[in-house]
This record gives C-alpha cells, sequence and structure tokens, in this order.
C-alpha cells in the first residue's frame, strides 16, 4: 500500500499497473458497517417477493455488462476472456437469478404436537460481511451477497485486493439496479486491516468468507469470543481418481480439465490423479501428452487454453512448488517453469501446466495447496488403497471418481473425505446442493436452503391452545 492509502492494480498478464484501487482502513469499514445497519431494518421487513424483484432487476443489470465484466475480470486475473465469459459471468448472473428465486419460494416450518403448536421465523441475520477471494472474483462474491440479500441481510463486501476491477463495477450496478442505499456496501483493502476490521466489527453478525486456511483460522480465531455467524469455505487438495474400468479417453480429457482449469486456481481443481496400476501407463503417457499440448497464451487470444498466474508473488509461490517437488524426488514429466509468451505478454505471469510424478502422499508437493497449474500422478491398487491415498490430506474439500462399477460408485464415494464427490464427472454444480468442505477446507455449507438460512437468526415460537 501506499502511504496515501491507495495501492497499484497490476495487469497479470503483462506485469503492468493499470488502475489504483483504495485501501479502507477501520474507519471506512465501520461507516460501511453504519450505512448497512442503517438500512437493515427496511430491508428485512420488505417482503421475499420484493427482494426477488430487486435481485433479478440486479442480474438483469450484471447481464448488460456481461461482455466489459468478463474484459475486466480477464484484466483483473490473468485468465482468459473467454473462460471469464463462460466461467465468472454466467455463474454471476445464474448466482443472482437463482437466489432472487429462493427469496420468492423461502419458508419457515411449524410443527404441531397435541395442544402446541410451533413455528419457526427466519428474520434476517444482520449486516453481513461477505470477503472473497481474487481466482472466481465476480462469481464467488456474488455466491455470497445473492444470498444474504435474499434472507434479508446488508451487506458489507469486500474482494480481494489482487482483483478489486468487477467488484467495484459490481457496486454501481447494485444502484443501477435499484437497490436502496445502505443494502449493498462495499469496501477495497488489503486483509490484514480492511478484512480483520471487517469481520470483527462488533455491528456485523454473520461473517461468509472464501479464502486460504490460513486466513480463515486466523477469522475463526478472531470472531471466536463475538459468537458471531461464521462460514469459512477455504483451500483444497483435491483428489482424481481412477479405476482400470473407467472410461479412460473421458477420464483423461476431464483430468485435464480439473487439472487446469484457471490455471489450477479453483479450489475444486484436481490436484493429486490416482490412477490404477494396470491403466498407470496408459493413462498418464495420455494425460501428458493432452497436457502438453495445452497453450498457455494472451487471456485475450480465444486460443489460449490458460492465461497468466493471478500476480508475480503467486507465480514465485508456485515456481517454488515445483522446485520443493524436485527436491522431493518427483520426476517432471512436461512443464516444470515459466513459461514464455511473446508480444504484449512478455512480462506476464504464465507458468507452464506441469505434471509431476514418483512423489509419495506424504510429501509436501501431495500435501500442501499448490493453487496453480501443478498435478502429481500416482498409481494405486485396488479399493482400499485408492481410498488411503485420496483421504491422506488435511483437505476435504472434493473428489472426483471414475469407474464403470456403480457398486464401487456409491461404496467408495461414502467413504471419501469431500464435501463433494463427483462420479464420472468434474464441476458440475446444482446450486439447491449444500457445498463446502471440512477439516482444513472449512467450516459450513453455502448453497441453497443453507445458504439462505446461514443468513438468518430463526426464533421458535410456541402457542399452546
Ligand atoms: P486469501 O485468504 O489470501 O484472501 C481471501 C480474502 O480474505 C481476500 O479478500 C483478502 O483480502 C481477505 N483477507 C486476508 N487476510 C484477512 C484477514 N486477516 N481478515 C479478513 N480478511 C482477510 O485467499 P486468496 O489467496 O485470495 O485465495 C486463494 C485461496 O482461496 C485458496 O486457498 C483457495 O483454495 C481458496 N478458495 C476456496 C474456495 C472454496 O469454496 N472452498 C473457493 C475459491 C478459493
Amino acid at each position: 500500500m501506499q502511504s496515501d492509502g491507495w495501492a497499484p492494480v497490476v495487469e497479470p498478464a503483462t506485469g503492468r499497473v493499470f488502475a489504483e484501487h483504495a485501501c479502507a482502513d477501520a474507519a471506512v469499514v465501520d461507516a460501511a458497517v453504519q450505512a448497512a445497519r442503517l438500512a437493515l431494518d427496511d430491508w428485512s421487513g420488505r417482503s421475499g417477493t420484493e427482494r426477488a424483484a430487486a435481485l433479478h432487476r440486479f442480474a438483469d443489470a450484471v447481464a448488460a455488462e456481461r461482455e466489459t465484466l468478463a474484459q475486466w475480470e480477464s484484466l483483473d486475473t490473468g485468465k482468459p476472456v473467454h473462460v471469464a465469459r463462460r466461467v465468472d459471468l454466467a455463474r454471476a448472473e445464474a448466482n443472482l437469478r437463482f437466489f432472487a428465486e429462493a427469496a420468492s419460494q423461502f419458508a419457515s416450518e411449524s410443527h404441531a404436537m397435541p395442544g402446541a403448536i410451533h413455528y419457526t421465523l427466519r428474520p434476517a441475520a444482520g449486516v453481513a460481511a461477505c470477503i472473497s477471494p481474487w481466482n472466481l472474483p465476480l462469481y464467488l462474491l456474488t455466491w455470497k451477497v445473492a444470498p444474504a440479500l435474499a434472507a434479508g441481510c446488508t451487506v458489507v463486501a469486500k474482494p480481494s485486493e489482487v482483483t478489486p476491477l468487477t467488484a467495484h463495477r459490481l457496486a454501481e450496478l447494485s444502484a443501477v439496479a435499484g437497490l436502496p442505499p445502505g443494502v449493498f456496501n462495499l469496501v477495497q483493502g488489503v486483509g490484514p486491516s480492511a478484512g480483520a476490521a471487517l469481520v470483527s466489527h462488533p455491528n456485523v453478525s454473520a461473517v461468509s468468507f472464501t479464502g486460504s486456511t490460513r486466513v480463515g483460522a486466523d477469522i475463526q480465531a478472531r470472531t471466536a469470543g463475538q459468537f458471531k455467524k461464521v462460514s469459512l469455505e477455504l483451500g483444497g487438495k483435491n483428489a482424481f481418481v481412477v479405476f482400470a474400468d473407467a472410461d479412460l479417453p473421458r477420464a483423461v480429457a476431464e483430468a485435464v480439465r480439473a487439472g487446469f482449469s484457471n490455471q489450477g486456481q479453483i479450489c475444486l481443481c484436481g490436484s493429486r490423479m490416482l490412477v490404477e496400476r494396470k491403466v498407470y501407463d496408459r493413462f498418464v503417457s495420455a494425460f501428458v501428452a493432452a497436457v502438453a499440448a495445452l497453450r498457455v497464451g494472451d487471456p485475450l487470444d480465444d486460443r489460449s487454453d490458460l492465461g497468466a498466474l493471478v500476480s508475480a508473488g503467486h507465480r514465485d509461490k508456485v515456481l517454488a512448488c515445483i522446485a520443493t517437488a524436485r527436491a522431493e524426488g518427483g520426476e517432471v514429466l512436461t512443464g516444470g517453469g515459466p513459461a514464455e509468451v511473446a508480444g504484449r505478454c512478455q512480462g506476464g505471469y504464465f507458468v507452464q501446466p506441469t505434471v509431476l510424478s514418483g512423489l509419495g502422499p506424504s510429501c509436501r508437493t501431495n500435501q500442501d495447496e499448490i493453487f496453480g497449474p501443478v498435478v502429481t500422478v500416482q498409481p494405486f491398487d485396488g479399493d482400499d488403497e485408492a481410498v488411503a491415498l485420496a483421504n491422506a490430506t488435511r483437505y476435504g474439500l472434493a473428489a472426483s471418481l471414475w469407474t464403470s462399477d456403480v457398486g464401487r460408485a456409491h461404496r467408495l464415494a461414502a467413504r471419501l473425505c469431500a464435501g463433494i464427490v463427483w462420479v464420472n464427472c468434474w464441476m458440475v454444480r446444482d446450486l439447491r446442493t449444500p457445498f463446502g468442505g471440512s477439516g482444513d477446507s472449512g467450516l459450513g455449507r453455502e448453497g441453497g436452503w443453507e445458504a439462505m438460512r446461514f443468513f438468518t437468526e430463526p426464533k421458535n415460537v410456541c402457542v399452546a391452545f
């Protein structure tokens, strides 16, 4: 941060500064929370139908600027524009519309017993803090903001300081959509000051955080004595398990997508490819050939499969992880270093998609989240070893299981430590399902009614007659 309270925003594809963002301090955060508090009674007192209409108008405003927002998302993150368009913008709009529908359908329960009836009121929890990371900026911010607003909370959002651009426009679009002043507030700033001040503010009742396990632990400690509602969506080290009876060409194609989408910077990416020994050599040679054929290039070029990593610091961290893997005895099967992209992207933060073999389950490369285009391949024999290897991390976010044996699919899905297990697919999402992980992957679930309920403070009323 500069001494004037502003910080540079860098385009990862070129390494050039293209903007500055403000760095909120505790006083700015306090003003945003007060604005949200002032707007709360009116917003939470509106009917679900009114809130639904406002969220649909919000979605309309985002849809009207889809192309510009996709360009900005790419500028901020380094991801190919076609990915921003297809993944980030499509999902941001879907999140707003999904929770608009949810607002109009949300219901509470009643339980009758002889001589009494109990019913549950679900008023809004209060002011919600929504903190998001840099990898899918609009997608993840709207995934929090939309259910909070639908449930009647007012929001103070803080996007990542690395990717402030589209969140800024989202705040402007909330006004275009006619959300009343104070209902959606945005503070820009760095985590240890703006983020920390926001989560520990006494007038914030619910904290919904997506980011690293390290920061999640800090937030849990910081809020421990305040008894707020806290939801933490954290890191992952996800297994992609392929049995010999799987449709191998499909498994290979999806493993490439799972490992390298968004430059491997999705919490749900498969970073440990576990392959039954009988087909290990076949799988690995097809997989490595497909990964080597991926095109790293200018995010503006629709032919680029991978763009730049989000920052110089993150590029250096990923390269250091590859160096650690080599030191641990790993063999680089493809990639293994920075990628050169000529022309306007010469100064960008590109890394080759990298596949490593020869590393055991307990080494750092197979334990620590790298969050970049780096995956390992490991062989296994039989169901028990597959489960043991897949579960051999502190994380429990996602797993992908490939087999044509239906019984095995069900048996193993129940044994894998993961909040979501995909069978013969990857990254298929239904927004109604509870989403989240366990262990170092976090606490709580987002999505569907789980998210709506998180942003309420239930109260039971019992009437005897
Ligand atoms: P990060 O934890 O560094 O930052 C996330 C957000 O928290 C940013 O807005 C940051 O400014 C803020 N922050 C930082 N310190 C804070 C503090 N002390 N108090 C409050 N806020 C603070 O994470 P990142 O590097 O932006 O994102 C990458 C991480 O996010 C990876 O670990 C990835 O797995 C995880 N992630 C998880 C999910 C999921 O759904 N489980 C989804 C996407 C990303």
